[in-house]
């Protein structure tokens, strides 16, 4: 396994990218709006991870709610699997609570789903298992 990328909400990506990429220097390769999530989504590649930086697209995005109440920060931690389907089946025989059951389609159309912070300490985390076409 390893760290795929860190979600860091931000209310713009544009304002946002004038940190990430004008002045610490990381190049932002893709941009897409997640529908399914309601974000507009920005990464940049940090060595053999990202920075994926999130917008809301509408007033009901978790990450509108997010930055309600924190203002921005960091929003979850994705980390690789190679089966999605396999680790969470792991999680649930833990009995780790998990906001998706099943996977859905994420950014790059990565299949990826969220465990819920109360089973991590308060982080939420996503699982990601890379599109390899
Ligand atoms: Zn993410």
């Amino acid at each position: 396994m390893k760290i795929n990328h860190l979600g860091i909400a931000t209310k713009g990506i544009d304002e946002a990218l004038k940190f990430w990429a004008d002045a610490l220097g990381l190049e932002n390769v893709h941009i897409e709006v997640v529908e399914d999530q309601k974000v507009r989504v920005a990464m940049l590649p940090l060595g053999e991870s990202r920075i994926e930086l999130l917008e809301p697209t509408s007033e009901d995005s978790p990450i509108s709610k997010f930055l309600e109440k924190r203002g921005g920060g960091i929003h979850h931690i994705a980390v690789e699997v190679e089966d999605i389907e396999a680790a969470l089946a792991k999680l649930k025989r833990a009995g780790a609570r998990l906001i998706d059951e099943e996977p859905r389609i994420g950014a790059e159309g990565c299949l990826v789903a969220f465990v819920h912070p109360a089973a991590a300490n308060g982080v939420l985390l996503e699982l990601v298992q890379e599109n390899k076409q």
